[in-house]
């Protein structure tokens, strides 16, 4: 089979590998849709040589079609339609056990696609472990996104709790910051949406958003004033990986608010005399829990959340250079290979 490999310096190469036989414990997938994630330019950005040579893809999505001696559960079976939760731990400590299998520290952790084989390929092996159930009523793309982008957005929000009362700030809209305007009103939050990219602003806003600003128009946190009466916002989150953001979700935030920060590829610094006496939380979140990821299938089942309307690119593997090169622009929706 052929899968897509990241080269450095923004290449790839779809390059020839055996197809893959289930070893104990494992089953393997044919791969339905493949998402495109917002950290998989990281790796396709990375200098030659800095990038591990394993197919690339960390939100799989397919049937289980081959299942390994050992290999147990519910959905290990032929036919399963199923999503991965894309790490492999020990499985038998607190932190796998507790379904966060990514927070091990008992062994080196796998993530597929930066240290095993991920999805942008036909067929992918996977442990028994990390499968979590498709619904009927979900389509393969829809949980492909939950496997990382979306389940990202859902875990965030797991993280600092929620509310209706809450009004949330959401830095960036792409594919996780889009999942977040639409999970936050299906939660019942009011939603202010910032992007610099005009067509991901008039998307956020089809997905809910009750007022969009433009980082660029001017100071984020006097538009975010206006717009709450002077309080700022509950919850800022941040999903953008840029500085500038970073920063201004810290200042659009109320006292006794909650900064949750998820996007990567930025620092920050600030002064704790300037904040000590706001109160606020400021926390980190990487990506959600076994537990979260169904959790996040079963809500967007429960409401009838049309995920797959995140996708403006549907790809065929064969167009895989120009799906990254596209996607590398950052202006558009979310990508997807499908098989
Ligand atoms: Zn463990
Ligand atoms: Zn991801």
């Amino acid at each position: 089979m052929r899968g897509i490999v990241f080269r450095g310096d923004c290449t790839l190469e779809l390059a020839t590998f055996p197809d893959p036989t289930p070893g104990v414990g494992e089953v393997v997938l044919e791969i339905k849709a493949s998402g495109m994630c917002g950290s998989d330019l990281h790796w396709y950005r990375r200098p030659a040589g800095e990038v591990p040579a394993f197919i690339a893809g960390h939100e799989p999505c397919g049937v289980v079609v081959a299942v390994g001696p050992g290999a147990v559960g519910p959905h290990a079976r032929l036919g399963a339609r199923v999503m991965v939760h894309h790490y492999k731990g020990c499985m038998g400590c607190p932190d796998c056990r507790s379904g966060w299998p990514q927070m091990c520290r008992t062994a080196p952790i796998v993530v597929y696609s930066a240290d095993a084989h991920g999805a942008h390929a036909p067929y992918m092996k996977v442990s028994a472990d990390t499968l979590v159930p498709l619904d009927e009523r979900l389509s393969f793309e829809a949980g492909a996104a939950i496997s990382c982008g979306t389940g990202t957005a859902w875990g965030a929000f797991e993280r600092v709790g929620l509310t209706g009362r809450d009004t949330v700030a959401v830095f960036g809209q792409g594919p996780v910051g889009l999942s977040a305007t639409m999970l936050a009103k299906a939660q019942g939050a009011r939603v202010i949406a910032l992007d610099i990219d005009e067509s991901r602003r008039k998307t956020a806003k089809e997905f809910g958003a009750d007022a969009v600003i433009n980082p660029l128009d001017g100071s984020v946190p006097e538009a975010i004033g206006e717009l709450t009466g002077g309080k700022g916002v509950s919850i800022s989150l941040e999903t953008s990986g840029a500085a500038a953001a970073n920063r201004d979700a810290l200042d659009s935030v109320s006292p006794w608010g909650t900064v949750c920060l998820v996007g990567i590829g930025s620092e920050f610094n600030f002064s704790l005399a300037k904040y000590l006496r706001t109160q606020v939380r400021i926390l980190t979140s990487w990506t959600m829990s076994v537990q979260a990821q169904r959790a996040c299938a079963d809500f967007v089942v429960d409401r009838g959340l049309n995920l797959d309307a995140l996708f403006t690119d549907r790809w065929r593997l064969e167009q895989a250079e120009e799906a990254y090169q596209a996607f590398n622009r950052q202006s558009g929706g979310k990508g997807v290979f499908l098989m």
